[in-house]
């Protein structure tokens, strides 16, 4: 179900809307970087993909990104990550259609380490950044709770359900099982 036109210049604004927290993450790490590693982008990339980014205007997002840093010029962009965003949309190697990763892919494997911003954060960061998060958000108490039981309790799909209905003031109850289905879920309550 992906929506057609989001461009590069789009994901900024959309990631504070309607990115889950892995996504801004990943996200943030980017912007503050100027890089991300490769089990980042590769989760980022397919995410980006799965909410409507065509090849096209992927190339020119993450070159526009990778770019800012010191040491990456557009020539040497081309020649070290154009074929792997061309790999991820199945314009090289085995031109497979790659799908974006569930969430349950993301937080039962490559934990990431030092560095990386990749996988789940309420599986793999600090209980007292999401609290943190969740505070600067002017989250409702019970809500915060909530979020921090379910992450002690190793159900972080459940955490982040409750972190989505905290983030949209809804009590809705959303199938959450994949993070392009928190994209959605959002856009469908923002936009109606
Ligand atoms: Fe992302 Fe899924 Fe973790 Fe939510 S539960 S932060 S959508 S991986």
């Amino acid at each position: 179900k992906a929506n057609s036109a989001v461009t590069a210049d789009m994901i900024n604004g959309l990631s504070k809307q309607s990115f889950p927290p892995c996504m801004q993450n990943l996200h943030r790490g980017l912007k503050e970087e100027h890089h991300l590693k490769h089990w980042g982008r590769l989760q980022y990339g397919l995410f980006l993909k799965g909410i409507g980014l065509s090849l096209e205007e992927a190339l020119r997002f993450w070159k526009s990104e990778f770019t800012k840093a010191a040491d990456m010029d557009g020539e040497k962009f081309d020649r070290q990550h154009s074929y792997n965003i061309r790999y991820n949309y199945g314009k090289e190697g085995k031109r497979a259609d790659y799908t974006p990763f569930s969430c349950i892919k993301i937080i039962t494997t490559n934990a990431p380490g030092v560095g990386h911003y990749h996988g789940c954060p309420f599986r793999h960061s600090d209980a007292d950044l999401i609290e943190q998060k969740m505070n600067k958000m002017s989250f409702p108490k019970d809500k915060q709770t909530k979020v921090m039981e379910y992450i002690k309790g190793s159900h972080y799909q459940l955490a982040c359900r409750e972190y989505f209905k905290a983030a949209h003031k809804t009590e809705e109850e959303i199938d959450l099982m994949h993070p392009n289905q928190y994209y959605e879920e959002s856009q469908r309550l923002i936009n109606g």
